[in-house]
């Protein structure tokens, strides 16, 4: 699958999604990324049953989308954009137009200047298209996953004590551009003894230890695409007589416990496939089952409290995007094929550290795929 026939079946999965309403402004940039291709900073674009409009400004020029400029006529702003968005439906025939909820208030404010009351917000609809990956989506995701993949075999020598965090997420973000991303997806995080204790702790000073639980969270990017993965190591050595002090029986353990956790929550998907039901015997589980089956696994083992985040996320474009995985009620639909997730348990704990395995699944037809391949080994030594 080429990109352009990618972007033309992106444009049609909105126009379904969009039944009911007369038209759609899109603003959110990651949106108009997806459907577009436009990487820059001003570009929105006016959705309708058969009219799409990429608007930018002289800046980009006319020739802003390239290639996929044959579905969208760019049209280039002069003066204020709400003017600009009211002189289009109206040419349009569009009356009452549906903005994106993630808008500023400031910029909502002007619609209803232009508008009157007759706007209408809507909320994730390019983001529900979103989360169904197609074949062009997904090999760029792979792209990413094997940048960050050979990025971490290339550092991972440097994981030893005396080295700082700092130091460690920097070879490695260095490693990620060196494999041909344009940037890391996100900033590295390396956390190591009780920094580790911290889900979302960010780079320091601190040396590498022998003992050290040490958290590896990091991701790359290609063709716009992002990876998200995480390893946990336990770094070894130490003196004989203070072996007892860095409780390694206990790291052990954790690790043990999260490795499970993950492994249950995977397999727990495949079941989906093998009991199902409907077209292919394909069942899709909903997210808080899934998040479930991880999360029992580790209260079972008594940690329940230290795993307070949710099980994983969809990604994409954006690191973090449509499904969540949560434990919460709420958006709780079967997942559906073509979703791409982490899957990602962790135990922390105040003083020891903590453990973090993070492992991206395609829900590809037929069965999950785990994209991401690095070893997880059985001590995560
Ligand atoms: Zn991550
Ligand atoms: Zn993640």
């Amino acid at each position: 699958m080429t990109i352009d026939e990618s972007l033309q079946n992106r444009l049609a999965a909105l126009r379904t999604a969009l039944r009911g309403a007369d038209a759609l402004l899109i603003s959110n940039l990651a949106n108009v990324r997806y459907l577009t291709g436009f990487n820059g900073s001003a570009g929105h674009i006016i959705v309708t049953g058969k009219d799409a409009l990429f608007i930018t400004d002289s800046r980009y020029g006319k020739d802003a989308l390239g290639e996929a400029g044959r579905l969208y006529e760019t049209v280039i702003m002069k003066g204020p954009l709400e003017k600009t968005v009211a002189r289009l439906c109206r040419r349009l025939a569009v009356r009452k137009p549906a903005f994106e909820k993630t808008v500023s208030y400031a910029f909502y404010e002007k619609l209803r200047r232009v508008f009157g009351a007759e706007v209408i917000p809507l909320g994730g609809v390019v983001e529900r298209v979103r989360a169904v990956k197609d074949d062009y989506e997904v090999g760029c995701i792979r792209g990413a996953v094997r940048r960050a993949e050979d990025a971490f075999n290339e550092v991972k020598g440097f994981i030893r004590p005396g080295v700082t965090e700092k130091a460690l997420a920097l070879r490695l973000e260095e490693a990620i551009l060196k494999k041909g991303s344009l940037k890391p997806a996100f900033p590295a995080i390396v956390a190591s003894g009780e920094n580790s204790a911290v889900p979302h702790a960010r780079p320091t000073g601190r040396k590498i230890a022998p003992g050290d639980l040490v958290v590896i969270d990091w991701g790359a990017e290609y063709g716009g695409y992002c990876s998200d993965m995480t390893r946990t190591f336990l770094v070894g050595g130490g003196q004989k007589g203070h072996r007892k002090d860095l409780r390694l029986a206990e790291k052990r353990k954790i690790y043990r416990v999260v490795l499970e956790a993950q492994s249950r929550a995977i397999a727990f998907l495949g079941e989906a496939y093998s009991k199902g039901a409907g077209v292919g015997g394909y069942r899709g589980k909903r997210p808080k089952d899934i998040d479930n089956s991880a999360r029992y696994v580790i209260k079972q083992a008594g940690y329940g409290e230290n795993f307070g985040h949710s099980l994983g996320h969809g990604i994409g474009l954006e690191v973090h995007e449509q499904p969540g995985l949560s434990p919460r009620p709420g958006e709780n639909k079967p997942l559906a094929r073509g979703t791409v997730f982490t899957i990602e348990p962790g135990i922390y704990v105040p003083g020891l550290g903590g453990v973090r395995i993070e492992d991206m699944v395609y829900l590809a037809q037929g069965r999950p795929e785990v994209l991401t391949r690095l070893p997880k080994g059985k001590s995560g030594i």
